[in-house]
């Protein structure tokens, strides 16, 4: 008997994980090490090969990296982080971590990335308010990268170091680096819908020396070393030191094996995230409602962010998303804006139209599926879907 896979919903984000990947995690167990060892320390060192950096360390989550690289870099209480509204969480969390406030900056329409302009202005106004801005730190949405050219002489011209928050964009170059390897510092996410995943996990990139080294320690309590290998080495010493009150971030081997994997598989993911999106853009380009992303190479394709246009059809961004999750078609928006949130919005006395293209792009945005393991078949079936739509509720 056949199923019927017309009524299997189409998912949002589906990891791409194949018989390697179980392999290499059931090596691990065989093993004997589970957690940080020798698995970690090959994937950081393939991991900094490919992204060119000088340093890569492996750590839980991309939430824990932008920490650890707020803090190596000198971001501390009272001092200002430079951010966007249109995020996720971890962004601005971080600053608060460190008892440090973000202040947001509004962003460019066509990209949905901060604004480089508006950083120069508030980078100004903040100093002229007698504050320090300890960190830059721009986020390249949905893969797409930000103007770091503009960003950088800022960095320059005010001696302020920049984070990258580069979860979505892996991997994806800026003229000849790596976004990711431009900043002081530049921090992935392998969460399991990102370009690339370990289940949950993050990579911190740098070419500092002390950067890397600040980190090294932080993430692993404070203590002075490596010390995984204190177990196995024979007459290894069990003695270490505690410098500072770290934190618990380390990434598992068992994690780690199956980001070595990916890694590897990392190139034709982004081929196949292309080829997607290049179909979905010929097809909805005859559709008169959608503003779609530009087309370019240049872009790592973790998101696919349309928008509703004003007007063509009868019905809300919110009713489009019922009727697209009605139809079966998994379906978000990136990104409900941190100013907006009540945190956020009730500790900085925050307004929604004080970043009105961001807000302005949450209202209107919805994110179709885009993952490697995307078939035709869901391709062609979200396009019927968003063309039933169109055909049905067209003023
Ligand atoms: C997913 C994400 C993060 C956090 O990644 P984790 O690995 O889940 O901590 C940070 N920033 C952005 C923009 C993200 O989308």
């Amino acid at each position: 008997m056949s199923v019927d896979t017309s009524l299997t919903p189409v998912p949002f984000a589906r990891p791409s994980i194949g018989v390697e990947e179980e392999e290499a995690v059931l090596a691990v167990m065989r093993s004997g090490w589970l957690t940080t060892g020798a698995v970690s320390a090959q994937f950081e060192q393939e991991f900094a090969k490919e992204v060119g950096a000088r340093h890569a360390l492996a750590l839980n989550s991309a939430t824990a990296g932008l920490h650890l690289a707020l803090e190596s870099l000198g971001v501390g209480p009272g001092s200002v982080v430079i951010t966007t509204p249109y995020t996720f969480a971890s962004s601005a969390e971080v600053a608060r971590y460190l008892g440090a406030d973000p202040v947001f900056v509004d962003i460019d329409e066509s990209t949905l990335n901060i604004d480089p302009v508006l950083v120069e202005s508030t980078v100004e106004r903040v100093s002229r308010e007698g504050r320090r801005v300890s960190a830059l730190l721009p986020v390249h949405v949905a893969g797409r990268p930000c103007d770091m050219e503009a960003i950088h002489r800022v960095s320059l011209a005010h001696g302020i170091p920049i984070v990258e928050d580069a979860a979505h964009a892996f991997p994806v170059m800026y003229g000849d680096r790596h976004v990711g390897t431009i900043g002081d510092a530049g921090v992935y996410s392998f969460y399991a819908t990102k370009t690339i995943t370990t289940g949950e996990g993050g990579m911190v990139v740098t070419d500092r020396d002390e950067v890397a080294a600040r980190i090294r320690i932080m993430r692993l309590h404070g203590i002075d070393r490596d010390v995984w290998n204190r177990y196995t080495e024979p007459g290894a010493s069990w003695k270490y030191d505690i410098v500072a009150a770290g934190y618990k971030y380390n990434l598992t081997d068992l994690a780690a094996a199956i980001g070595r994997v990916q890694l590897k598989k990392a190139r034709s993911f982004l081929e196949r995230r292309r080829a997607i999106v290049r179909r979905y853009l010929t097809a909805f380009s005859a559709f008169d409602f959608l503003t779609l992303p530009s087309w370019t190479e240049n872009h790592a394709w973790h998101l696919f962010i349309v928008r509703l246009k004003d007007g063509k059809l009868a019905l809300s961004r919110d009713e489009l998303i019922t009727e697209l999750q009605a139809r079966g078609i998994g379906v978000s928006v990136h990104f409900i804006p941190l100013h907006i949130m009540s945190y956020y919005r009730e500790r900085y006395g925050l307004q929604p139209e004080d970043f009105p293209v961001a807000h302005a792009c949450y209202e209107s945005s919805v994110s179709l599926p885009l993952s490697a393991s995307l078939t035709d078949d869901e391709v062609d079936r979200v396009i019927a879907a968003v063309a039933e739509i169109g055909v049905a509720h067209h003023r």
